[in-house]
């Protein structure tokens, strides 16, 4: 039974059997990919505001000292990421400020906007702009909220974390399961391909990693919109004394991840935050992203990996290093998927908003690079296959 999945309407059945087939799994029942993938990117902190308090959480500030970045701000980071060669800007977030940010409420109000939805969006059309593609991780939306900024994402993501009702998400402001599945239904329901992902070592077990796998998973086979699920351990930080999972966790739950989800869903492990090199006969094959521009805000005390430490783990593994735009290869049209494309192509759903399958086929130095990386060398032909978005 998943707290509070009924309270946010999000209707699932656990099939105890699946439970019980996973947390049996280990590294030895699963292959390891042929290949990993990685994104460039640029992170782009848009507030440092949340209404909620985790208590392994380093990345949000408390009312009165949360920041808000200007469009300005916004577009000297993307601009420093284009010419660096990312293609991706991601968007962070704590959630949506409540009410005690009287401060980012009123700055909003003086700079024209209703809510932070609606700057989130004139943020992300000041990415595109310059040249990268959003991909905004907002926290627990409500449709209309979500609605607002699909239009002028890629993709988007929220972390699951995880299914239990776990201490760290206590207090008054309680982040609840029921209510992150709800997003995520709704990216589904708005053909927003998405990005999720589990938090080990916050005070849940085995089962309730291998629940949480399979509400993502049956999530996904109603809506085909889950392009990747995260594995990420908890680490120790100012806030969090709690210990980190060790390799052996890690390894029985990325096989776990890599066992409950059907194969054109990727698993992917943060390697400046997990022993990447130690995981990738479990089952990985994505690296995440990776900003040679800026660092991981939401884990600002573990560097990044540089690019020579991925193709490290890459030919360690024995296998190719790819790089892929922060959408993955199976929700392109056609006429933009790259050659070496043998994977089952998201169902026709109009995955692409207009503005990024614009952005995709501009005649334009961001175009271009896009093209590059997918290895098309021609500007594409709009095709009525994304105008479902908003
Ligand atoms: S983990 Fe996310 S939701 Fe929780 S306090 Fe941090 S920013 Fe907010």
């Amino acid at each position: 039974m998943i707290p509070d999945a009924a309270e946010y309407g999000v209707d699932l059945a656990i099939d105890e059997r699946e439970v019980e087939r996973l947390l049996a799994v280990g590294p030895a029942d699963v292959e390891p990919a042929e290949a990993l993938t990685f994104a460039r990117n640029v992170f782009v902190p848009l507030t440092t505001a949340c209404r909620y308090t985790c208590t392994y959480c380093t990345y949000f500030d408390p009312p009165g000292e949360a920041t808000l970045l200007s469009l300005e701000e916004v577009r000297e980071i993307c601009r420093r990421g284009a010419d660096a060669g990312c293609t991706e800007a991601l968007f962070t977030f704590g959630d949506d400020p409540d009410d005690r940010y009287t401060e980012i409420h009123a700055t909003l109000d003086r700079w024209g906007y209703d809510s932070i939805h609606d700057y989130l969006r004139a943020a992300c059309v000041v990415a595109i702009e310059e040249g990268l593609l959003p991909h905004a991780n907002p926290g627990d939306q409500r449709r209309e909220e979500m609605a607002a900024v699909a239009g002028v994402n890629a993709s988007m993501g929220t972390m699951l974390e995880t299914t239990a009702d776990v201490p760290a998400h206590a207090g008054p402001r309680r982040k609840k399961p029921g209510r992150r599945l709800r997003t995520i239904e709704i990216a589904g329901g708005l053909a927003v391909p998405f990005t999720t992902g589990i938090l080990v070592g916050i005070g849940e077990g085995p089962r309730d990693r291998a629940e949480s796998l399979l509400a993502i998973r049956e999530l996904h086979e109603r809506y085909d919109h889950v392009q990747e699920v995260i594995v990420q351990p908890v680490r120790e930080n100012e806030r969090w004394d709690g210990h980190t999972p060790d390799v052996e966790t890690l390894r029985r739950t990325v096989a776990m991840a890599r066992a409950a989800l059907p194969p054109e869903v990727s698993v992917q492990v943060p390697p400046n935050l997990a022993p990447a090199r130690e995981l990738v006969d479990c089952g990985i094959d994505d690296l995440g992203g990776v900003s040679p521009v800026t660092e991981d805000h939401v884990n600002p005390d573990y560097a990044w990996p540089a690019l020579r430490e991925l193709e490290a783990i890459a030919e360690a593994a024995g296998v190719p290093l790819r790089e892929r735009l922060p959408v993955y290869d199976r929700y392109l049209p056609a006429d933009l998927r790259p050659a070496r494309f043998d994977g089952r192509p998201a169902s026709e759903r109009g995955w692409l908003p207009p503005a990024i399958r614009e952005a995709l086929g501009a005649d334009d130095d961001a175009g271009e690079r896009y093209r590059r990386l997918l290895g098309v060398d021609r500007p594409a032909v709009q095709s009525d296959d994304s105008t479902s978005r908003p």
